[in-house]
């Protein structure tokens, strides 16, 4: 049995995530193998000691904080075994650098792919910008090995039977990472989990040819209704992506991108082509739109795309940035709407009365609009906004959560959405798999 580590100096930096929730833990494992990650497993359910699994901590949701007893961290899960064959623990920026570098192409991209692990990016069914096109990371596991929450090793793919009785459930028709997926066979019911049925140690992963080209284009409009219009027209022009901003979130990156122009909006977009960029159909369509096409940023090559990557990337580590120098939580919205609801959802983020930034996935109708609360009492408040906002989103038939999870701190909104019997299920299905309740020990539903 490896030792744990009891250092409390060392423990501290596993006991927030990036919603800045702080818990508390009195162990922390580190195994190097899927051998180890059992034994602890077992040792842990012996004594009936809550173990979280911790990989990353980029999750919004409180999901890796501990709140007591153990900790699994799966950085030593670190090893790239073949293009299709990764560790847990390995980043996942850093995998896919590894696949690309050989012309092949794993999709999926949360905005944190450089800082999240391949195993956490699983246990969430994370998505990203690309996600538009590819899907999330569900379709892009072919199989894993994972330790159960009974300490069982098991090696699970798509004809891999279910051990326990899974509620099916109808999901909203929208982006959604929200409760147990409704499987048919373990590895579906394993992804998404959050770390409360089993511990993930290794994936095989679908993977395709490299796209030849990809042409970037950060396209700023001048009003709401100028987006709202031209968003069916690029999503039926077939792009993989199709991000925005609103003109909060363009003051925050001013200055890391030049001459952001004053615009009520922009879209970053991306399209795959071989042979020459197809500029003309979009300047076209860009033009119609009212758009302002002088502004209008083009990307053809990879440095370039990398430099608005990195003004992307750079607006949800701002915020956390804010509100951990404001010393409050993450007040983030999740949720994906159906496409023909998403102006009545812009306008009731509009009426938000608090400092906020808005910007995301408006390709799948999926934004992020981020309270800002400047102390306590904001905070109390901003989660109050939060939950009708929540509500508001679900009467729309949307999710409350497109892509982060459900974690420690949204446990309420999925009982907004979730039928109270497809939750009683679910609990009953954790009881079987985990009788004392150790893995992620109030993540996901209470
Ligand atoms: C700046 C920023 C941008 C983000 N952008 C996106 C985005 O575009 N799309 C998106 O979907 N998410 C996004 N996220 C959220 C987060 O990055 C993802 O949810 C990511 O998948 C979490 O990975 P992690 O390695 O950090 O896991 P952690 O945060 O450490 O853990 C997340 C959850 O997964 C469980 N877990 C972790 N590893 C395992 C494992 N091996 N087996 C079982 N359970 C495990 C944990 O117990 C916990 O419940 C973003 C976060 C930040 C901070």
């Amino acid at each position: 049995m490896i030792e744990p580590v009891r250092d409390p100096a060392v423990l501290e930096g596993y006991l927030r995530d990036a919603s800045n929730l702080r818990g508390e833990a009195e162990l922390l494992f580190r195994p190097r193998t899927t051998a180890e990650v059992a034994e602890v497993v077992a040792w842990c359910q012996a004594r009936a000691m809550p173990l979280t699994v911790t990989a990353r901590r980029t999750s919004t949701t409180g999901a890796p904080v501990p709140m007591g007893g153990a900790l699994l961290s799966t950085e030593m899960l670190a090893t790239i075994h073949a293009l299709d064959d990764v560790d847990a623990g390995v980043l996942l920026g850093e995998y896919q650098a590894h696949v690309e570098a050989a012309g092949r192409f794993f999709p999926p991209d949360p905005t944190s792919r450089n800082e999240c692990s391949v195993g956490g990016a699983i246990a969430c069914n994370a998505s990203g910008s690309r996600t538009f096109k590819y899907g999330p990371m569900r379709p892009w596991i072919e199989s894993v090995e994972a330790v159960l929450a009974d300490g069982t090793v098991v090696h699970a793919d798509r004809s891999t039977p279910l051990p326990w009785p899974v509620p099916q459930w109808e999901e909203p028709h929208v982006k959604t990472a929200a409760g147990l997926y409704p499987a048919k066979n373990l590895l579906d019911l394993l992804i998404g989990s959050e770390g409360i049925l089993g511990i993930i140690t290794r994936a095989r992963t679908r993977l395709v040819a490299l796209p030849a080209q990809v042409l970037t284009l950060l396209a700023f409009l001048p009003t709401r209704e100028s987006l709202l219009a031209f968003l069916p027209v690029a999503r039926g022009m077939g792009p993989r992506c199709i991000e925005s901003f609103d003109r909060h979130a363009l003051d925050l990156i001013r200055g890391r991108v030049p001459d952001v122009p004053a615009a009520d909006c922009a879209l970053m977009i991306e399209i795959e082509h071989d042979g020459e960029p197809p500029l003309e159909p979009w300047f076209d369509a860009l033009v119609a739109a009212g758009a302002l096409v002088d502004d209008t940023v083009v990307a053809t090559d990879d440095s370039g795309r990398a430099k608005l990557h990195v003004m992307r990337h750079a607006l949800p580590a701002t915020v956390n940035e804010i509100i951990a120098r404001n010393g409050v939580q993450k007040v983030g919205t999740d949720f994906a709407v159906p496409a023909d609801r998403l102006g009545e959802l812009l306008a009731l983020y509009d009426a938000v009365p608090m400092a906020s930034v808005c910007f995301g996935h408006i390709g799948d109708s999926h934004l992020h609009l981020n309270l800002l609360p400047r102390d306590a009492a904001e905070l109390a408040r901003a989660r109050e906004l939060y939950f009708e906002l929540a509500k508001a989103a679900v009467a729309m038939g949307g999710s409350v959560s497109g892509e982060h999870g459900i974690g420690r701190l949204k446990v309420k909104h999925l009982a907004l959405m979730v039928p109270p019997g497809v939750i009683d299920g679910w609990r009953a299905l954790k009881h079987q798999v985990d009788p004392a309740g150790i893995l992620g020990r109030g993540v996901m539903f209470g």
